[in-house]
């Protein structure tokens, strides 16, 4: 039966008759290929299917040489610890569920609406795989974990680490200041904690001290930490007199509300590069409302809303010169229809995004 339909004038199309309705029908309903076993590659499955594990199905490049030949501009990093964790455990398993967040539908073809930028355009983006981190040797973990990330560093791309507790970026941090070393580096870390304790338990180095340790020895100054989102009870009195002495910069849940996200943001990257050139971001996914990222292993009512801290991990990643990155506290087993998992997934992606668009504008 003919076409009830013909092109326009204008290409588009027109009922060329009137009197009866066109005939609603679906015998048509697929466009295949010929050979339809092959027409799909594994990029072109949906994440669930033909898995690579992979962050987005991106390729792997799990050693120096991999990195290397890859030219890769950012790679991700998991970092498959939470021994450092003082509260509810399971973080460990937040880099598989972040690779595996229901998000990537093709890595290739990646649009964001947000930047109006192609990431995978502009940037050789890799996964790097984890750091090999094995369970109960906390001390060994964070050893490997500053080893993995100054070896990814070093063979070129921004590590952009897929944490784990918060005690990853202790090594983290400090292997990206390293390697950008004698440069110095600021550091913008969003939180609803502080995590500049003296110790948790006697231990030094767990998920609530990280931030102490970094200025201790030396891989930040003091006044070039900055810290947002901080609310709640924790840490105590004594801390904050030790961060003062130290001149830490930080901006409350309290000041965000008062003052909006973006002129907070905006003050933050100006204290980070005051005096340095570069920045390391660390994003604790507990800086947002844990109605928005409950699976976490210490909830603080009272965050940021998701959008907001999407948006500014973008002001942050267009603004400054990016040399590393984390995302941590992700807990899966907390986790409710993978809603943190997304979130921490698309964090990671509004920064490669933004870096994108960094390098399409210096083009
Ligand atoms: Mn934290
Ligand atoms: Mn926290």
């Amino acid at each position: 039966m003919a076409s009830p339909w013909r092109s326009g004038p204008h290409g588009v199309w027109e009922a060329s008759r009137v009197s009866e309705p066109p005939d609603f029908r679906l015998e048509h309903s697929e466009l295949h290929g010929d050979d339809e076993f092959t027409e799909y590659t594994t990029t072109d499955l949906p994440y669930y299917s033909d898995w690579r594990g992979s962050f987005e199905k991106l390729p792997w490049a799990a050693d120096d040489d991999a990195l290397r030949a890859a030219g890769a501009d950012v790679a991700i990093v998991g970092a498959p610890l939470d021994e450092g964790t003082s509260s509810r455990p399971g973080a460990r398993f937040g880099p598989r569920a972040i690779r595996m967040a229901p998000t990537a539908w093709g890595s290739d073809s990646a649009w964001s609406i947000q930047l109006d930028v192609e990431p995978y355009e502009h940037l050789t983006v890799v996964d790097a795989g984890d750091a090999p981190v094995v369970p109960t040797r906390f001390e060994r973990a964070l050893r490997v974990i500053h080893e993995k990330v100054f070896r990814v560093a070093s063979a070129g791309p921004v590590p952009i680490v897929l944490g784990g507790d918060h005690s990853i970026t202790y090594p983290s941090a400090a292997a990206v200041a390293r390697h950008v070393w004698p440069r110095k580096v600021g550091i913008v870390h969003f939180d609803a904690h502080a995590d500049t304790g003296a110790d948790q338990w006697g231990n030094l180095y767990g998920h609530g001290e990280p931030m102490r340790r970094l200025i201790e020895e030396g891989w930040v100054a003091g006044p070039n930490f900055v810290q947002v989102g901080l609310r709640g009870y924790w840490p105590e009195r004594e801390t904050w007199g030790w961060m003062r002495e130290q001149g830490l910069r930080w901006h409350t849940m309290v000041e965000i509300e008062q003052r909006g996200s973006e002129a907070v943001i905006a003050d933050a990257i100006a204290e980070a590069l005051d005096g340095p050139d570069c920045v390391y971001l660390s994003v604790d996914i507990d800086v947002v409302d844990p109605g928005m990222a409950p699976g976490t292993g210490t909830p603080e009512s009272g965050g940021m809303l998701a959008r907001e801290l999407l948006r500014a991990v973008r002001q942050v990643v267009e603004r400054v010169d990016l040399v590393g990155m984390d995302v941590v506290e992700v807990s899966p087993p907390y986790d409710h229809a993978e809603v943190t998992a997304i979130l921490a997934h698309r964090t990671v992606m509004e920064a490669i995004s933004a870096l994108a668009a960094r390098r399409a504008s210096s083009r």
